[in-house]
């Protein structure tokens, strides 16, 4: 007896002496809780809305359970479905709850990895021996998460040896978590279970399955254990899940949408470009009208650039393996990506390129350079090659071999503001001229916590940043700035687009560099007379060409502007009587530089007025008897319908004149 009251008032006195802690919201207030305080607890604090929508948080900077307890001072912050993290740990934990609806109908089947993707998760798993899964078999999986789902089981995590997780997955027969977990070191394990399942993992998940209100399992498909070709084909299932049962519904109608826009599905239609096995994977090559397509975006992009000083130059595809050592690129590519090319009598070793900054400084250093030619600005629209393993290729968005329309630019510590400010400027010209309406920037800066990371000094660091800030400000652009993101060598500023689907896509970036200059051993003579070492910044507003095109393909489905459209107009000869004069209408728009085609197929007018809008051509012009006689031509805008008939020089002023005003941003 006695001692239970002991016990008793030692807790008590426990709790209230030193069992307080302090919890830092986001917005720096500060309040008290018990130690042991879970987040779940703390919304609860807070709002019961907040309450019922958070999903996970951050403690200390690493995403936790809601349920799991907190026992020292910390910060916070508690995430719902709109933040990243929020919809990581809803969809971690509905690719467990998929492995508990698998494991139902498919005992004995063995489990790899789940982790989450962009949109949804998967689950590799190895199906017991003879059976396999189809997309028919989707649906009772699916039918059964919701089953599983509504029966709100508590998902509980549990810190276990190394001795029993080995222990307890060998018994279960699922060689590929032992494999796992033979890797981990002990006393960092963790394994969760929900109902019936329990699985190997770092967590975090949501404290209970019912808040997933609505599961599509998108796809099946064959992958690798650990995406190593010599290891075992498992088999792969996609899925997406919704705390809510329309937001499901929205996003099937987007992603049928999304198809419709796939750029490799318009690119083989509208024949920009294509893929052989024979040349090899990832390796796009470029059709007559894709390649006109890419020269219109070089040419105008080159325009703009020469109006902000840029010189173009060219480099070779291949460089001295020495050089990739002295800018650290070596170290980065060498061994994970295409290994080196030898020459046979004199033994050097090229490595294919996978930057073109190296090559830009060897430019710079080609003679002495005084403070007063800063900044020097090199652009090339320069091909670099880069290893992707085969699963990962995905149409022109993820290649081996892409185009960047890099440039770099060698200036003085007080001029990157300006520099800054002139890129941004190009950014948005581009954006203009090709509809990019929806668009944000991310500022990236040091850690402030671990300046060790970092190359350079605190002083060039605060002013990069600060000149960063600046330039983006009073651009009015609109920008988020995160902390820890900068590269180890130069803070940074990464453009976001938002496409027709109201996807994002990251484009171009803009890039301080404090490394290459020294690796180089980059110099200018300043006013003082004394050596300095420029800073260089690296830029590429399109990021590559190739995936530029493909973000560009899907945000038009592929209806470019006019500007820049391989073909921009169709004559389309009503008979084959008038081919003659369609020929000569073509000719005279072809040398005013409009670029046009006919279409002399023996058709109806109405089939080619449909063919070639499927095309996307922007103009059509038909020509028959009238027109033949008078000269002219009857004009049709792709999507507006029959504009009138035009003389031919009337047509071009027209054409020209359109071109120009979606330009403008490029001439004002
Ligand atoms: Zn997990
Ligand atoms: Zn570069």
């Amino acid at each position: 007896m006695m001692s239970a009251i002991n016990i008793y008032l030692c807790t008590l006195f426990f709790k209230s002496k030193s069992s307080m802690i302090k919890i830092t919201l986001p917005d720096n207030s500060v309040r008290e809780f018990e130690s042991g305080i879970t987040g779940y607890d703390i919304a609860e604090s807070i709002s019961s809305r907040l309450a019922k929508e958070v999903l996970s948080i951050s403690v200390d900077g690493a995403v936790w359970d809601l349920s799991r307890p907190i026992h020292k001072d910390t910060s916070i912050k508690l995430f719902q479905w709109d933040d990243r993290e929020g919809k990581e740990t809803f969809w971690h934990s509905s690719a467990h709850l998929t492995a508990e609806a698998i494991e139902f109908f498919y005992p004995g089947t063995k489990f790899g990895i789940g982790p989450t993707v962009d949109n949804g998760f998967y689950y590799d798993i190895d199906l017991p021996e003879g059976q396999q899964l189809v997309e028919k078999d989707l649906e009772k999986i699916e039918k059964k998460i919701i089953e599983l789902a509504r029966e709100k089981h508590d998902i509980v995590r549990k810190e276990i040896s190394k001795k029993d997780a080995l222990a307890m997955f060998s018994a279960k027969g699922d060689n590929l978590k032992v494999e796992l977990i033979s890797e981990l070191e002990d006393g960092t394990i963790t394994v969760y279970n929900q109902g019936n399942f329990t699985d190997l993992c770092r967590g975090p998940h949501l404290p209970n399955t019912g808040f997933i209100k609505a599961v599509k399992l998108t796809s099946i498909a064959g992958a690798y254990w650990r995406g190593n070709e010599k290891n075992k084909m498992l088999t792969r299932v996609y899925g997406i899940t919704f705390p809510k049962q329309k937001m499901l519904e929205e996003y099937l109608i987007l992603l049928e949408e999304a198809k419709k826009r796939d750029h490799r599905k318009i690119g083989k239609e509208m024949e920009l470009f294509t893929f052989s096995q024979n040349v090899g994977q990832g390796l796009p090559m470029w059709l007559p009208k894709g390649a006109m397509l890419r020269e219109q975006l070089e040419i105008f992009l080159k325009r703009v650039q020469k109006k902000f000083g840029y010189e173009q130059v060219i480099t070779p595809h291949i460089g001295d393996v020495n050089l990739y050592k002295t800018s650290g690129h070596f170290q980065k590519y060498g061994a994970d990506s295409f290994q080196t090319i030898k020459t046979p009598a004199e033994g050097e070793e090229y490595m294919l390129k996978p930057m073109n900054c190296p090559h830009h400084c060897e430019l710079y250093k080609f003679k002495p350079h005084s403070y007063k030619d800063l900044p020097v600005r090199f652009a090339e629209f320069g091909t670099v090659y880069r290893y992707e393993q085969s699963g990962e290729l995905h149409g022109l968005t993820r290649v081996r071999g892409f185009t960047q329309d890099d440039a770099h630019l060698f200036c003085r510590p007080d001029q990157i503001k300006d520099e800054f400010k002139k890129v941004i400027d190009i950014i948005f010209i581009i954006f203009k001229a090709l509809n990019f309406e929806n668009y944000s920037a991310q500022i990236s800066l040091r850690d402030p916590n671990k300046p060790e990371k970092y190359i350079g000094s605190k002083e060039n660091w605060d002013k990069a940043e600060q000149a960063i800030i600046e330039a983006s400000a009073e651009k009015g652009l609109k920008t988020v700035t995160v902390l820890g993101e900068a590269a180890f060598y130069g803070p940074k500023l990464d453009f976001m687009v938002k496409d027709a689907l109201g996807r994002s896509w990251q484009l171009g970036t803009i890039q301080v560099d404090y490394n290459l200059p020294e690796r180089f051993e980059l110099e200018y003579i300043g006013a003082d007379d004394k050596r300095h070492r420029p800073v260089m910044i690296h830029r590429a507003p399109f990021g590559s060409m190739e995936r530029f095109v493909a973000v560009l393909i899907e945000h038009t489905v592929g209806k470019f502007p006019l500007w820049l459209t391989p073909d921009q107009v169709v004559v389309l000869p009503i008979s084959e009587k008038f081919n003659e004069y369609a020929k000569s209408v073509s000719e005279f728009l072809n040398n005013s530089d409009i670029r046009t085609i006919i279409d002399d197929r023996n058709e109806k007018i109405g089939r080619k007025i449909r063919d070639n809008e499927l095309k996307r051509i922007p103009y059509l012009l038909i020509v028959g008897e009238q027109e033949a006689e008078s000269q002219c031509v009857s004009v049709r805008k792709q999507g507006e319908g029959d504009k009138g008939s035009m003389g031919h020089q009337a047509f071009v002023d027209f054409i020209k004149a359109e071109v120009k005003e979606q330009l403008s941003s490029l001439y004002n």
